[in-house]
């Protein structure tokens, strides 16, 4: 695809919702708090919106997928969110996707960019979805994505692009 000037902001939005209600289609029980803060008049970035938005969606996916399976523990008084941010950075943009879902041991978190690395039952992962992501980020939009994450306490995912 070809790059073009892109609205992050919008398209984050998008997606987030696109990703919340697939989910909500297939399990109507399902509820998460979507807390979004998009910076106001934030620098477009040169990207090829089509594989941004199919990072996202996995980031969102992913998110979603670990706060279901932290609510389904039926822990007292737990609340699944699932939160967008994104800021100018010194001529970068940056977009954070944080969970408060299970979190993921550091062996987990040393392996997920690795193609087809899942903990996810067969057919709910194919394990592509963060190595597809790592290289769109690095390797074609000159960005990175690093992780942070606690078990039992959630991840955040985060992506710089130069703006
Ligand atoms: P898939 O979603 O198909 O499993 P991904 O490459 O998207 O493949 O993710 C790889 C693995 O990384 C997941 O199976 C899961 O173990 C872990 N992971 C990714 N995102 C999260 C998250 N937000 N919270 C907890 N674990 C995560
Ligand atoms: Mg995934």
């Amino acid at each position: 695809g070809e790059r073009a000037p892109t609205d992050l902001n919008q398209l984050a939005d998008e997606y987030l919702r696109l990703a919340y209600q697939g989910l909500r289609a297939k399990d109507k029980t399902f509820n998460a708090k979507l807390e979004t803060d998009f910076a106001p008049g934030l620098p477009e970035v040169q990207a090829v919106g089509a594989d941004l938005g199919r990072v996202l969606l996995n980031l969102f996916g992913n998110a979603f997928y670990a706060v279901q399976q932290r609510q389904q523990t039926g822990e007292a008084g737990y609340a699944p969110a699932v939160s967008v941010l994104t800021q100018s950075q010194n001529g970068h943009v940056e977009i954070r996707v944080s969970d408060n879902g299970t979190g993921m041991p550091p062996e987990v978190q040393a392996k997920i960019f690795q193609p087809f690395f899942t903990t996810k039952p067969t057919g709910q992962g194919t394990g592509l979805g963060l190595s597809l992501s790592y290289d769109i980020i690095t390797k074609a939009h000159g960005g990175t994505l690093t992780v942070k994450s606690e078990p039992g306490q959630g991840s955040r995912f985060t992506i710089l692009l130069p703006a």
